[in-house]
């Protein structure tokens, strides 16, 4: 899987973003970086999120 906007690999968790963020059937994945840009927030806010979701037994985020 690759960004659809800068082309660069997503890891699992960056597609597990995607989903929980654009939405669950989405075929269109972006990395952090590009992710964080939509949102307006920092690639560590991002990062943090997965945290929370994976604690919170987010299926995604395994
Ligand atoms: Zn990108």
């Amino acid at each position: 899987m690759t960004c659809a906007r800068c082309g660069r690999d997503i890891s699992r968790d960056e597609a597990a973003l995607c989903r929980k963020l654009i939405n669950r059937g989405t075929t269109t994945f972006f990395c952090f970086e590009c992710l964080a840009k939509d949102f307006k927030l920092r690639v560590e806010d991002l990062k943090e999120m997965i945290v929370r979701f994976r604690e919170a037994g987010c299926t995604l985020f395994r």
